[in-house]
């Protein structure tokens, strides 16, 4: 049995970085994860690139973590997005920002932030194990005994990081759910978010076309981001977001050009009277997207009838998609639900009830929109995990 100050359980952002606070505070620290390889679910993150932080303002932040962000208060105040960038930066990342306050670093490549965060574990004498799964937990009197199948390991504390139940394949199956259940702690019903959407849409004719800053509009929910049609229905941060909102049945309609009003397009059609529809449309979006809206008129402009035109017009800012439903949490981006926040102490993530025990990351009951969202509150409540305030 080999004994520890700190135990990690699950090597994400939220594992990593718990691991490089504790042992920077001094902590003898070891790090068990079940891949073979660091962070994996962070290696395919924004499109492979990894998309590590997103350098909004705190308003923004919260605004990107509507599942319970203000519980993050306090953890931001010790530890931030622009925390975040000055951890990679001071440790040789070079990092670029994108649209929507993206942060990436320049390579391109996840690899890079995985790699530094191993570097300075390694630097810090984090004792890494991958290939290592827990099995279960245990505390006797102030230990937690800590079981693999071949090894015990024990810690006075014990950081549980092991990640929601979205993208299982990645090794996010819920076991920090369990160890929560185990110590008697709250865990409240998780549910996929930030999902594709299903629909009844001509997929076909679509697929694979993507735009940037479309409005989706689903009642009261408004919201404009790019938007991917794919084989299946609708992809893309437009429609991750919606999903929050929808369960499937539902009808949201897409306004593929906000930034022009229903007047700039009639006079844009005016404009274009002696062209066929299709080509004077083609001029505002994707040749194929226009082909879509110009279907059944086939016919220069100048000849398409008054109210045929508005139906057109209205066609374009809002365009009806029937939802039918979401992927499953199998293929969704996040989880919403998890460890009940009331068991926890905002300041230090430590669970009330059982001395030593810690949660950080996307096993908490928070969620956040992609775009940097997450992976900023895992990395953040992992620092603050790890501080381990004893
Ligand atoms: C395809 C995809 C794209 C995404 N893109 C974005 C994006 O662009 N921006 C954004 O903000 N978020 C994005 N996310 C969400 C983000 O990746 C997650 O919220 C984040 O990785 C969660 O971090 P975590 O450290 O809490 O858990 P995870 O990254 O899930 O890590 C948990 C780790 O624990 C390990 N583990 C679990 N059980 C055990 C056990 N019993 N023993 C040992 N180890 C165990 C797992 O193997 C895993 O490695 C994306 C998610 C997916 C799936």
């Amino acid at each position: 049995m080999t004994r520890y100050d700190t135990i990690i359980i699950g090597a994400g952002p939220a594992g990593m970085m718990a691991a490089i606070s504790s042992s920077f505070y001094g902590k003898s620290t070891l790090l068990l994860e079940k891949n073979r390889r660091l962070g994996k679910k962070l290696t395919g993150t924004g499109g492979g690139r990894c998309n590590v932080t997103n350098n909004g303002t705190l308003d923004d932040l919260m605004a990107g973590i509507p599942g319970n962000g203000r519980f993050l208060y306090s953890v931001f105040s010790q530890f931030d997005n622009h925390d975040i960038i000055n951890f990679f930066q001071e440790n040789g990342v070079k990092l670029k920002v994108e649209d929507h306050g993206r942060v990436f670093p320049t390579t391109d490549r996840s690899q890079t932030i995985i790699k530094c965060l191993e570097m300075k574990m390694l630097e810090n004498g984090v004792d890494i194990r991958t290939g290592k799964e827990v099995v279960s937990v245990k505390k006797i009197d102030d230990l937690f005994h800590v079981n693999t199948p071949d090894e015990t390991f024990t810690a006075s504390q014990l950081i549980v990081t092991t990640g929601g139940k979205a993208y299982p394949s990645t090794g996010s199956t819920g076991f920090g759910h369990e160890i929560a259940r185990h110590f008697k702690l709250a865990v409240t019903e998780i549910e996929a978010v930030e999902s594709p959407l299903l629909t009844n849409f001509p997929h076909k004719k679509l697929q694979g076309i993507s735009l940037d800053d479309v409005t989706l509009t689903f009642g009261k929910h408004r919201i404009t981001h790019d938007l991917l049609f794919t084989h299946f229905g609708l992809s893309g941060p437009a429609a991750l977001r919606l999903s929050s909102f929808v369960k499937g049945g539902e009808t949201a309609f897409l306004d593929v050009l906000p930034t022009h009003s229903e007047q700039d397009l009639a006079e844009h059609l005016e404009r274009n009277r002696e062209k066929s529809v299709k080509n004077a449309l083609r001029e505002l979006m994707p040749e194929r997207l226009a082909d879509f809206f110009a279907e059944g008129y086939d016919c220069k402009v100048k000849q398409v009838h008054t109210s045929e035109r508005e139906n057109l017009l209205t066609k374009l800012k809002a365009l009806p998609i029937h939802i039918t439903g979401k992927m499953s949490l199998a293929k969704s981006f996040v989880t919403k639900g998890g460890v009940d926040l009331r068991e926890i102490n905002p300041k230090t993530l430590e669970s009330k009830k059982v001395p030593g025990l810690h949660f950080a990351g996307e096993v908490l009951d928070i969620n956040a929109h992609t775009g940097g969202f997450n992976i900023t509150y895992c990395l953040a409540t992992g620092w603050v995990a790890g501080s381990l305030h004893y």
